[in-house]
């Protein structure tokens, strides 16, 4: 299914009346083209056809927790092993409802199971979360081996559903279950979902910091991976009629992996694809007069080839097939100020020091630190640092490198849980609050660090970050205000330091009590700093959120900032009104040789 930033469909997909229904305009394409082949192919393809399909809906299932969600699943079929479990015990206790029904309980229950298998993802990655799943798969084949399935050991054969029960009409059946199962991909991939998986593959911190919890993104991703092989087994089952267990092997599920990733199944056309390759090879090397187990091999070389070229089968085919629409986007573009922008630029380089509203100061703090102390090892990172800031205000945050500035930002926003004193947002004590729940009541900050994850397009991910119903209007302003590209571009398509002004946009978006920017300008030209400090100026009017802002450029820090905070070595130097705090004797001893700041 073409997705609808590709060029042939993107001015259909932009035409409000297509845009919501082209993806089911394709799956009626899809099902007609079933219907066509059902009736083309003849006895022998029409099996191997039905094992594609089925292939498919399992690979559509890895692409969802490896392709989006970046961890390593070894045990698809196993998965599918209940999926088709499920099918044979009903079919053996005739349970009312019928082959359907079986089919969707099946891949409820080995969703359920998925959960069970994520547990150890929320503490593994990696090698480690590799070596569990297929260890789990090893596991089930040993069971599976031992109980069998149910009804195997007297023959009784799995009825297919009425209207499906030649091989041809069951494989137009497993069509219609693909296109299904394509479409709930399609959407869960476009929504919440599949932000928080793409976000969590990409960075844990950053998708915490959203305010999306770390854990449902990867259980959910496993769920309906797991999910998706159930079904994918249930229709197996359907197929073969007895099944038995050396379907499901752990290396099958290992050369299904393999086949994932080469063919890039996060995108579901080329889940399909490695549906009719998993297919086709073992069946040309038949015909070779090969041994059909060489097909591993095969998939294995192609795998390495795709790991080591870091691009998949999927992505090069796409490439050739459509020239590339979001190539590059030129930085002229991308930095392109507001229409009014300007004026304000002009306005920072001739204040010298931002103006002091005295409500700013007198107003609610919206953040009290209280003795805030972070040890490393024999390092006082932060050392009794105490201070407030005033609601709708802006703080500015500076010192020299390894002041503690992030380490101060890490611990408010609950990323280092283990320190002494409080921190208070709006009177309420935040001990013990992860950075999800944090960021849900209104603490959001932004890294010094990449952590916008690319898969995702500007609109998808100002949504994810924003957690609140958006006008696309809305989103547009925003983001124009900013100087990003507009919302349909991909952030893989835009440079490091407007991906950072992005990330800034989405959490102003938000609507947060306070945001926190570590060294938002890094990355950005000194033109583009000034018109970022223009912009920042207005924020607290403009969505009401107060900011806490660290950065090096003493000139950004006084035209923006009233209130200043000073760290050295962990420690408050000073703390209160910009023109107080520059002009006390420890600052300026601290500051020495910063005649800049002096004059
Ligand atoms: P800043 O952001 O002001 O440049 P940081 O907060 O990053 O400074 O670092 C403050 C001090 O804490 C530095 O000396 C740094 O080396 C140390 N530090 C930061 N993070 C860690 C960590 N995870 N483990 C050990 N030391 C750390
Ligand atoms: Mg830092």
């Amino acid at each position: 299914m073409p997705r609808a930033d590709r060029p042939l469909v993107s001015g259909l997909a932009r035409n409000p009346l297509f845009r919501n229904t082209w993806p089911f305009a394709v799956a009626a394409v899809c099902v007609l083209v079933g219907l066509v082949l059902s009736n083309v192919l003849s006895g022998y393809f029409v099996f191997l056809a039905i094992s594609a399909v089925t292939a498919a809906i399992a690979i559509l299932g890895l692409g969802i927790v490896t392709g989006s969600a970046g961890m390593i699943a070894l045990c698809q079929l196993t998965f599918a092993a209940v999926g088709a479990w499920i099918v044979a015990l009903c079919n053996l206790r005739h349970v009312p409802g019928g082959f359907i029904v079986w089919l969707i309980a099946g891949g409820i229950a080995a969703g359920l199971v998925g959960v069970l298998v994520g547990l150890p993802a929320l503490r593994l990655r990696g090698v480690n979360l590799a070596v569990v799943t297929l260890g789990f798969a090893a596991a089930a084949d040993v069971t599976l081996v031992q109980i069998q399935f149910p009804g195997s050991a007297d023959s009784i054969s799995i009825d297919r559903p009425a209207g499906f029960t030649s091989d041809k009409q069951f494989f137009f059946l497993s069509i219609i279950v693909l296109v299904v199962c394509g479409l709930a991909v399609f959407f869960l991939q476009r929504g919440r979902w599949g932000a928080s998986w793409k976000a969590v593959a990409f960075s844990e911190r950053g998708t915490a910091a959203a305010g999306q919890s770390v854990q449902s993104a990867k259980l959910t991703a496993f769920a309906v991976s797991a999910a998706l092989g159930g079904i994918s087994g249930g229709l197996l089952a359907g197929q073969v009629q007895l099944p038995f267990a050396s379907s499901f092997t752990p290396l099958q599920s290992l050369a299904l992996y393999v086949l994932a990733i080469m063919s890039g199944a996060h995108l579901i056309d080329m889940a399909v694809l490695g549906g009719i390759l998993w297919v086709l090879v073992p069946e040309l090397l038949k015909r070779w007069g090969i041994p059909q187990d060489w097909g591993f091999v095969v998939f294995g070389v192609l795998g390495v080839q795709a790991l080591t070229s870091g691009s998949n089968l999927g992505q090069s085919i796409r490439s050739a097939i459509w020239k590339r629409q979001d190539r590059k986007t030129s930085n002229a573009e991308l930095t392109a100020l507001p229409p009014d922008a300007g004026d304000d630029v002009e306005e920072v380089r001739t204040t010298t020091t931002a103006a002091l509203d005295p409500a700013a100061v007198t107003g609610e703090p919206v953040l009290t630190v209280e003795g805030l102390t972070v040890q490393f090892g024999a390092l006082k990172a932060l050392d009794d640092v105490s201070f407030q800031v005033p609601a709708a205000s802006i703080m500015g945050l500076i010192g020299p490198n390894g002041a503690g500035k992030s380490t101060f930002v890490d611990a408010i926003s609950g990323f280092l849980p283990k320190h002494g004193g409080r921190v208070l947002l709006g009177g309420r004590d935040l001990a013990g609050l992860s950075p999800t729940r944090r960021a849900r009541l209104g603490l959001r900050r932004t890294f010094q660090q990449d952590r916008v994850p690319p898969l995702l397009t500007i609109g998808a991910y100002v949504r994810f970050v924003a957690r609140r119903r958006l006008s696309s209007a809305d989103i547009d302003e925003t983001l124009a205000f900013f100087g990003c590209p507009p919302a349909r571009a991909r952030l893989s398509s835009v440079d490091v330091g407007t991906r950072r002004l992005v990330e800034v946009a989405a959490a102003v978006l938000s609507q947060p009590r306070l945001l926190i920017l570590d060294e938002p300008a890094a990355g950005l030209s000194h033109e583009e700093h000034l018109a970022l400090a223009a912009r920042l100026r207005e924020l607290p009017d403009r969505y009401g959120t107060a900011l806490i802002i660290i950065e090096h450029d003493l000139d950004l820090v006084r035209s923006v900032c009233p209130m200043l905070t000073v760290l050295n070595f962990g420690k408050v130097l000073a703390t209160g009104p910009q023109d107080e705090v520059l002009a006390n004797p420890d600052v300026v001893k601290a500051y020495m040789g910063e005649t800049e700041l002096l004059s």
